[in-house]
Order: C-alpha cells, then sequence, then structure tokens
C-alpha cells in the first residue's frame, strides 16, 4: 500500500497563506500523479493573528498536530504591531524549535547561472553548497538571560558533546546524500575559532570522531573569518559547512546575499524525529494582501521537505520529486520570464506558482 505522509501546515501571518496556498496546490499535484507516496495536510493555526483573535500563539492542538506529523511545512510567523502584553515578539516557530529540540538548521545556498547575484561569477560558475546551523546552544545559549550589571555584562557560549555529536552526524549524512545526487564531492567542512577558543577546540573533537567514522567522506577545518571572506571568493569551493548557532546566524544572512535576497531562499530546521521547513523571510506584512509576495522560497522549502521525509523513509520517488520540484524552481527563475516584484519581475504570487507547475507538468 502507498505510504501516506501527514505534514502539519502553519500557514502563519502576512504573506503566509498567500503563499502557502498555491505550495500546497503544487504539492497536491505532484502527490496524486506519485504512485510512491500520498501526502495528506492539517491546518495548524498559530501566530501573531492567531494570538491577537483567540489570546494564544500556539495553541496545544496545533502542537499535537506537529509532534503528530511526519514534517512540519510552516510559511512565517509574527507581525510588527501585535506582541505579547511584555513587549516581546511572537515567534511560535522558535517556540517549535525548542520543543522539538531542531537542533541543525539548514540553510543550502544556490546560485544558477543565469540567476541574479551581486557577485561577479565567472560564467562557467555556480553556487550549491549547504550551511548548518546549530540551533540550540553555542553563543545564543544565554540569550535574554545574559547577566548584566552596571560595568559588565556576560554571556556563555555552550558547546555540549551530545548536541554536537547529533549535528555533525546529520552534517556527514547530509554530505552522503548530496553525494549520491551528484550535488557535492561529499565534503564536511567544520567552521569555527578554535584558535581563539577551547569551547571550539572541544567542538572540533566532536566533528573529528565522527570524520573518522566517516572515511568515505572528505573532511576539513575553517575558520570563522576566512569562511566568510570565502564565502564571497569562492562560494563555489563549498559542500557543507556546518557552524555554531551565533556564527551560522551571521553565514546565513550572508548566504542569502549571495542568492539576491530572501525571495529564494528556503531553511529547514531538524532534529531526529521531527522537521520543520520554511522560507528564510518573515511575514512582509508590508506587502501582505496584494497577491505580489514571491512564493519561490516556500515552495523550495517544501522541495527540501520532500527530500528529507524521502531520505528519512528511504523512499525514492519522494526524494525524486523533491529534486524534481527544485529544478522547476530553478529554471523558472533562470529563464527570467515569469518573476515577482522582488525579482525584478512583475508577475504576482498565482502566476510565479503556475510557472512552476508548468515547468513540472506540461514541458
Ligand atoms: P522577520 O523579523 O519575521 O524575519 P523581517 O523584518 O526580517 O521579518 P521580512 O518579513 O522578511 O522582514 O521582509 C523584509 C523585506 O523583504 C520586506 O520589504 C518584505 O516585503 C520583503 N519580502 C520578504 N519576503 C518576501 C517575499 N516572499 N516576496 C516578496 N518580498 C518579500
Ligand atoms: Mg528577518
Amino acid at each position: 500500500m502507498t505510504k501516506t505522509f501527514d505534514i502539519a501546515v502553519f500557514q502563519g501571518d502576512g504573506i503566509g497563506p498567500e503563499i502557502t496556498g498555491p505550495t500546497l496546490e503544487i504539492l497536491k499535484r505532484m502527490a496524486s500523479v506519485s504512485t510512491g507516496y500520498n501526502l495528506r495536510f492539517r491546518d495548524a493555526p498559530a501566530g501573531a493573528r492567531h494570538y491577537a483573535q483567540t489570546g494564544e500563539s500556539l495553541p496545544a492542538e496545533s502542537m499535537k498536530i506537529a509532534r503528530e506529523a511526519d514534517a512540519i511545512l510552516l510559511s512565517a510567523m509574527g507581525l510588527p504591531d501585535v506582541r505579547y502584553a511584555d513587549g516581546t515578539e511572537i515567534s511560535p516557530q522558535i517556540d517549535l524549535r525548542k520543543a522539538l529540540t531542531l537542533f541543525a538548521g539548514v540553510r543550502p545556498v544556490t546560485v544558477k547561472k543565469g540567476q541574479n547575484t551581486p557577485l561577479n561569477m565567472p560564467a562557467d560558475r555556480e553556487i550549491d553548497f549547504v550551511l548548518i546551523r546549530e540551533s540550540t546552544e553555542g553563543l545564543f545559549y544565554t540569550q535574554g538571560r545574559g547577566e548584566v550589571t552596571k560595568n559588565e555584562a556576560r554571556e556563555t557560549l555552550l558547546i555540549t558533546r551530545d548536541i554536537s555529536e547529533k549535528l555533525f552526524e546529520f552534517a556527514f549524512a547530509l554530505a552522503r546524500s548530496r553525494k549520491e545526487v551528484g550535488r557535492g564531492p561529499g565534503r564536511v567542512t567544520c567552521v569555527d575559532k578554535a584558535n581563539v577558543f577551547r569551547a571550539f577546540a572541544f567542538f572540533r573533537e566532536m566533528f573529528d570522531a565522527e570524520a573518522a567514522r566517516n572515511p568515505d567522506l572528505q573532511a576539513d577545518h575553517a575558520y570563522v573569518d576566512a569562511t566568510a571572506l570565502w564565502m564571497v571568493q569562492k562560494p563555489w569551493d563549498f559542500d557543507v559547512l556546518v557552524t555554531e548557532n551565533m556564527f551560522g546566524d551571521i553565514l546565513s544572512d550572508l548566504g542569502a546575499g549571495l542568492m539576491g535576497g530572501l525571495g529564494l531562499a528556503p531553511s529547514a530546521d531538524i532534529g531526529l524525529e521531527h522537521a520543520v521547513f520554511q522560507p528564510c523571510h518573515g511575514s512582509a506584512p508590508d506587502i501582505a494582501g496584494k497577491g505580489v509576495a514571491n512564493p519561490f522560497a516556500m515552495i523550495l522549502s517544501a522541495a527540501m521537505m520532500l527530500d528529507w521525509l524521502g531520505i528519512k523513509h528511504d523512499n525514492a520517488d519522494l526524494r525524486q520529486d523533491g529534486t524534481r520540484l527544485r529544478e522547476a524552481v530553478e529554471d523558472v527563475v533562470s529563464q527570467g520570464r515569469v518573476l515577482t516584484r522582488d525579482l525584478g519581475g512583475s508577475a504576482g504570487t498565482d502566476r510565479a506558482a503556475q510557472a512552476v507547475l508548468d515547468a513540472l507538468f506540461v514541458a
């Protein structure tokens, strides 16, 4: 019998519902054509608008739907004018990351031939690497709880054996799966500052141990400052980069910059059991309700979800459809005929999503 995968869907705030609708249409079409899998979607209400209406930003029922699902698809949550009573931002995506221990933040950085990038790239080059940002500890460990006195402020950098081992195991597995499909040479680079901080020498110890368990893959080290330089000078050399929380936070924005902005930047937050897939951009309230939002980052996040489900459940059809969906978006973007305003075109959300459907099913 064909397996059915349950997908929890957080439509979210602002442009969230506008980009979720067409993304689900595409996934439904792909699943209905495939004989290898079925998808079932369950709506999980949450976010700033939901908070304004009900007083809850992440209801227990939505959390339950997320926990029970095989994967979680999320658009964007939060609105500038809706906050908790104490003034803090409403961001249930961060609550999900904590509750489900999603330690690996995965940010693919791709620039295909013909795609806009601020880099002056040699014509024969393409960028295709993945940055993995540890997302539960590191320099964010004391987030909001740092010690501040009149003359001093302190925050803690926490690196644990447990999370580091899981993180590196994930990084090497990802490099192997990329190698299998010809996307990379199978190389993992540990990005740190081990020359200055003992915590990063410790980080490297776990990395080297995982590297030794994966003799079929390459492993190397790079300092974070040099990595920033190389991301601009020769980003086509990278395959899988894995790093601490704060370094990853900064480098992933650099990565989004290479891709020409947020409109094409997908992401995943992955743990041992659960995973959330969402575009890197926010809820873009300034353009919400106008039908002009770019759906590509959301669709690319959905492609990552199919790929991850395919790897986890050893389902070749899912993996194949993940690749097909990503390549369909890449084709539409590199042909440059149907682009949204943020990418320099004039197409609305629906026409952009339709172009992806056409690339999948008409071509
Ligand atoms: P957050 O704090 O939630 O990350 P943000 O303040 O970083 O939000 P975004 O919501 O990501 O901001 O929006 C930043 C800018 O990018 C806005 O001008 C927005 O309109 C634009 N933008 C973001 N996402 C899209 C999209 N999918 N299509 C078109 N424009 C977008
Ligand atoms: Mg932002």
